[in-house]
């Protein structure tokens, strides 16, 4: 089996597809879409988490747009962790049981998952003229259609309000794909679409149309499309749990917090009270872990504040 990527732009429209194995051990499907026209390369990934099928199925119909009237290549990695898919896994990969999208820029000798992410910033970011990082809440999370961006990326911060799922998140931290991506001068968008293990034709298409705008704004299709309604750009803060228990949560998705307000508790199976959450900024709730139980460390929710 292939170790590599085929070119990516060879003058000629065409649809090709295949299963490469960059990292032993690893099979992972490609498309690529050329256009009839030169032009810029997206490159737009998904399943780096395997249980978020909204943004799987997503990618796997891109993979199948027409490539008429397309200027560049779209190359669609649809499922990044087939061992994730396959085993229905939650957050990590069964190979390592790493998070993906923690291990970024990854390592050459590695574990399983940092090598992983390390071929996607050796090999596939430095392709692209743009990166999408298709995602949703986990087979754990629910949540409301949101992006995040690098926020010291004044590119990429443009791309998400092109993308236009109603909150864009301007996010910190490191380890994470948009990150690594943002770090090479590419700009990255991370889309997040659906949750709890189901997947929608409503969550799909909100993911395609926000792939066509963003097609258009890299001029790669003469489409008018319809701009997004306006986003609202938020900094999230993700408390997580101090210890194993039992999650209660106080809020639900899209209720407003404020300022020291409770917004769940931890417990014991018997009822007593772990720890009580407040609320350190206002705003209001993006996502929420909804499963019973939670492990120390994990995210509880995500409070977005709008910082325009
Ligand atoms: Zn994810």
């Amino acid at each position: 089996m292939a170790s590599r990527l085929p070119p990516l732009h060879t003058g000629k429209p065409r649809h090709e597809h295949g299963v490469i194995t960059p990292v032993e051990g690893a099979r992972i499907p490609f498309a690529l879409v050329e256009g009839d026209r030169p032009g810029p390369c997206l490159v737009v990934t998904a399943g780096i988490h395997g249980s978020e099928y909204t943004s799987i199925e997503a990618a796997l119909r891109l993979a199948r747009r027409p490539a008429r009237g397309l200027a560049g290549t779209i190359l669609v990695l649809p499922i990044m962790n087939m061992g994730a898919f396959r085993a229905r896994s939650i957050y990590v990969a069964p190979e390592d049981g790493r998070n993906l999208n923690r291990m970024f820029p990854g390592k050459r000798d590695g574990s399983f998952t940092e090598r992983l992410a390390h071929w996607l910033v050796m090999e596939v970011y430095p392709q692209a003229d743009a990166y999408l990082d298709l995602h949703g809440g986990d087979l754990s999370e629910a949540l409301e259609p949101f992006s995040l961006f690098p926020r010291d990326s004044q590119a990429s911060r443009e791309l998400a309000i092109v993308f236009g799922l109603p909150v864009a998140v301007a996010a910190g931290g490191e380890g994470y794909t948009i990150d690594a991506a943002g770090r090479l001068g590419k700009p990255s968008v991370l889309a997040e679409v659906g949750g709890n293990g189901v997947w929608t034709e409503e969550g799909v298409g909100q993911l395609l149309a926000g792939i066509e705008r963003v097609l258009a704004h890299l001029r790669m299709t003469r489409a008018k499309t319809e701009p997004a309604a306006r986003v609202q750009v938020v900094t999230m803060w993700v408390p997580t749990a101090e210890e194993s228990g039992l999650w209660y949560p106080a809020k639900r998705i899209g209720d407003a917090v404020q300022v020291g307000e409770t917004i769940g508790q931890l417990r014991t199976v018997f009822g007593d009270v772990v720890a009580t959450i407040a609320a350190r900024d206002a705003g209001r709730v993006l996502y929420t872990l909804s499963s019973l139980w939670v492990n120390k460390g994990e995210a509880l929710l995500g409070v977005g504040t709008p910082i325009e």
